[in-house]
């Protein structure tokens, strides 16, 4: 995303917990500055080094310690790639929810370290609330073991999330421990067309209202990031015409494939009478999903091509649609 290009003098990647914490000591003694990095895939170049620092990678610390169904979490080291932990919790009939579009390279330091919000935060929250343990390093080569598996921990001060969003400021991520959801056993996907911005929020608490905690995502996307990936991302068709205001991709995640679809069907036609929906597309296959999602993955990375155009705002529901004309 145009980040400087500044090369390091040494790029260090460590295998082990103890090695970071003796790189992360020597540095301080010597007043040396570090940029850690996982999938550097951050918008904002965060770990792109500046001039003089050494580049401290995670591309050696990619182990799945432990998935332990019984306590639903996973242990990871900090350089395992989301895609990696969301297929290992697959393997196992459980899921990770963080999803965002960089799951193929970012990695769960990343994640942690930034704390990535994604497509599902709507019903599993963000990454904050993703994790029980963690395992971080401080500038001084201390290590931090808060790396538990018990979720009903009330003792002491819950030191991880110091760590968690905080960049690497206040220490290094070398190890997490993750908690998984039961895996839902039906999918269904929708892309709505949408006319103005009030029927967003109003389409959000019908949906909410109909689906329950079946809501799994709720993603809106503006016209002008849809014509752009009409027009500039050729392998990819838009399902719906260009000309509405919004679009919204709603997805209902359950555990009755039998009804699960239907009530999302019922629950658009409703939306629709009451004038909410324009337009709805319903994905019918895994296929139809996977590109439905992948309209979406693309309003993020469309911003790239041409000029940059990068953006990450959090306003008030009430002042988004000013802000969006
Ligand atoms: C297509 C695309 C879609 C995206 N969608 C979303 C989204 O929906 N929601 C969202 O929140 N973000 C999104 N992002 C940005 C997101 O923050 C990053 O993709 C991801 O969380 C960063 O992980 P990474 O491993 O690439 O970290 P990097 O980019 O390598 O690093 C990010 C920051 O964390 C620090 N860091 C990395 N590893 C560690 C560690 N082990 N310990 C301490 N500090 C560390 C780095 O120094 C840097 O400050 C998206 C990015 C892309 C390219």
């Amino acid at each position: 995303m145009g980040a400087r290009a500044i090369r390091p003098p040494l790029l260090l990647r460590p295998e082990f917990t103890s090695q970071v914490s003796q790189i992360l000591a020597l540095c301080h003694a010597h007043k040396q500055p570090i940029a850690p990095q996982g999938g550097m895939t951050g918008l904002v170049s965060a770990a792109a080094p500046l001039e003089g620092e050494i580049a401290l990678s995670f591309e050696r610390m990619k182990s799945v310690i432990e998935v332990d169904p019984v306590t639903a979490t996973m242990t990871v080291e900090a350089g395992v790639e989301l895609q990696t932990i969301q297929e290992q919790a697959d393997a196992h009939s459980l899921l990770f929810p963080l999803d965002l579009g960089a799951r193929g390279s970012c990695t769960i330091g990343g994640n942690l370290s930034t704390n990535a919000g994604g497509n599902r935060v709507i019903r599993y929250g963000m990454t904050r609330d993703l994790v029980i343990g963690v395992e971080a390093v401080l500038a001084d080569g201390t290590v931090i073991d808060c790396l538990r598996k018990l979720r009903k921990n009330n003792t002491g001060y819950d030191l991880k999330q110091l760590f968690i969003g905080s960049e690497g400021t206040l220490g290094v991520i070398t190890r997490a421990v993750l908690k998984l959801s039961a895996k839902p056993s039906s999918q269904s996907v929708a892309l709505c067309g949408v006319r103005s911005f009030s029927d967003v929020p109003r389409l959000l608490m019908h949906m909410q209202s109909e689906l329950g905690a079946n809501l799994s995502a709720f993603e809106v996307i503006w016209n002008n990031a849809y014509r752009l990936i009409d027009e500039k991302v050729t392998h990819i068709t838009v399902p719906l015409a260009t000309g509405y205001a919004f679009y919204v991709l709603i997805e209902s995640m359950g555990n009755n494939p039998d009804t699960d679809g239907e009530q999302l069907v019922s629950s658009l036609g409703s939306a629709s009478d009451a004038g909410l929906v324009a337009e709805a597309i319903i994905a019918d296959s895994d296929v139809k999903i996977a590109n439905l999602w992948a309209v979406r993955d693309w309003a993020a990375e469309v911003m790239g091509i041409g000029f940059m155009h990068a953006y990450d705002v959090s306003l008030d529901i009430a002042d988004m649609g000013y802000f969006g004309d």
